[in-house]
């Protein structure tokens, strides 16, 4: 037995003549000899101890061209593991995994110029000397949030620790236990707490803490009184939390400076588009609160920073914290957060030019016609699949107003020659990664979160894979 396993392996072929394949021809000038030559050893080697296990008998199975299948089979997975562009059917507004706010052409066109050339990041034109490369951003987030002053860092994470680092070193915060939140389970409040060198102090119940919880807590050590909005979740029932405005009047009582960490940060009030409300940073500058930070990529719609607004003698104190240095943006997320910013000067306009902010205010009506599109463009007979267009419930996801769900539209698809989690894989795996849902046995594509221009590539892929 052994013999014939070694009579097989001697059949595999060189690794000079697999590079003769046309196929593999192809892949060597794309990606050089040496790739080329290594992913080749990779399928032999594989060969090899499929032989030897005897899970391959039959020296057909070691041809050139299932070596090339092999090969083909790396390129895909490989191909699969780039960063590139995914079609977002979940209904899921701000995705997480699906890279949070798409930006939108317009704003990275206004953010090019900056981009591509060099630029005044640090240079004052007026002056000619030395600028800052906080200016840009502060004025702006300074007009638009009523606040004193602002300073931009690389997420909101990083923004908690470098507010509390600057102000709790070996000092200690109070916070209710009912804030103590994790978020996407990198996040942790007690943590980012115990990297700054802060000491949590926890108070009140789960569900219920009072003002004199805080109060009972204040010692001389006493550096911060911080709220964190519980953006992912929501205590019910028997409950009781101080409010921003409660919190800043103890911290003027007792001249503590108060600090609120919302998460999300969005500008424009949610019930406009008949949302839940969700606490904007204007209404925590208007309770008084001496220092805000929030998420430039969630309900801001925007690129991924962490934005600090608040008192001018507070946020002068953070920039003077050499931590700021490595936690500070490039012009790359300047410019596509100035440009992002600027449309909020107008709010129609940021609900017209943020693609985020535009889903979460659709429709329902217009989001169904999307989906009639898709449908119309569809000409698949009944016994291939069902298709049809059913209502469903989008989310706004990012961890916010995680309790809220809004009336959308799906296209569904019942496939009859294929399976379901088939054709799921299929369109995630294939040309343009499509990521649907699947919902009682039937795919879902929400098209809250479609844009129009993807809506032909959709119809293609799907008339590919159910035909
Ligand atoms: C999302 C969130 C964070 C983390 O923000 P990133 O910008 O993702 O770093 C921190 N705190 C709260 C309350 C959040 O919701």
């Amino acid at each position: 037995m052994s013999k014939t396993n070694l009579e097989i392996i001697k059949k595999i072929p060189s690794v000079d003549l697999i590079l003769q394949d046309s196929y593999v021809k192809k892949q060597e000038e794309k990606d050089g000899r040496e790739k080329t030559v290594q992913n080749i050893r990779e399928v032999l080697v594989d060969f090899r101890k499929k032989i030897l296990n005897g899970d391959i008998t039959d020296e057909k199975m070691i041809s050139i061209s299932s070596i090339v299948e092999q090969l083909k089979e790396i390129e895909r997975k490989m191909s699969n593991r780039k960063l590139r562009q995914t079609i977002n059917g979940t209904g899921i507004v701000v995705h997480t995994n699906l890279g949070r706010s798409p930006i939108s052409k317009k704003i990275l066109d206004d953010s090019l110029k900056t981009i591509e050339n060099y630029c005044n990041l640090e240079f004052n034109i007026e002056t000619g000397k030395r600028g800052s490369r906080h200016d840009h951003l502060r004025d702006l987030l300074v007009q638009i949030t009523g606040a004193e002053d602002a300073i931009v860092v690389n997420n909101n994470a990083a923004a908690v620790l470098l507010i509390l680092s600057t102000f709790s070193q070996d000092k200690e915060v109070i916070v209710s236990r009912g804030e103590l939140v994790e978020v996407g389970g990198s996040f942790r409040i007690p943590s980012v707490m115990e990297q700054s060198g802060a000491k949590l102090v926890e108070i009140g119940a789960t569900n219920k803490t009072h003002i004199h919880d805080y109060e009972n807590a204040i010692t001389p050590q006493t550096s911060l009184l911080m709220k964190i909005h519980t953006s992912n979740y929501k205590i019910l029932g028997f409950t009781k939390s101080v409010s921003g405005f409660e919190l800043k009047d103890i911290g003027e009582r007792y001249d503590i400076p108060v600090v609120e960490d919302l998460g999300s940060g969005v500008l424009i009030d949610l019930r406009k588009f008949g949302l839940s409300y969700e606490p904007t940073v204007q209404d925590a500058v208007k309770q008084g609160i001496d220092i805000i930070s929030f998420s430039g990529d969630k309900l801001l719609g925007g690129p991924q920073a962490g934005i600090i607004v608040g008192k001018k003698k507070y946020i002068d104190m953070m920039k003077k914290n050499q931590l700021l240095r490595a936690l500070r943006v490039d012009k790359v997320i300047i410019s596509l957060l100035y440009n992002t910013l600027r449309t909020y000067l107008n709010e129609d306009n940021a609900v017209a030019e943020i693609p985020i902010l535009k889903m979460l205010s659709e429709k329902p009506e217009t989001i169904k016609e999307r989906a009639q599109g898709l449908k119309n463009l569809l000409d698949i007979p009944e016994d291939i699949a069902d298709i049809s267009i059913e209502e469903c419930l989008s989310q706004v996801g990012g961890g916010s107003l995680p309790n809220e769900f809004m009336e959308s539209f799906a296209l569904t698809i019942k496939p009859k020659s294929t399976s379901v989690n088939k054709l799921e894989s299929k369109l995630r795996l294939g040309d343009y990664n499509i990521i649907t849902r699947i919902n009682e046995d039937k795919i879902f594509i929400d098209l809250r979160t479609i844009f129009e221009k993807d809506i032909e590539k959709i119809a293609s892929e799907l008339k590919k894979y159910l035909n």
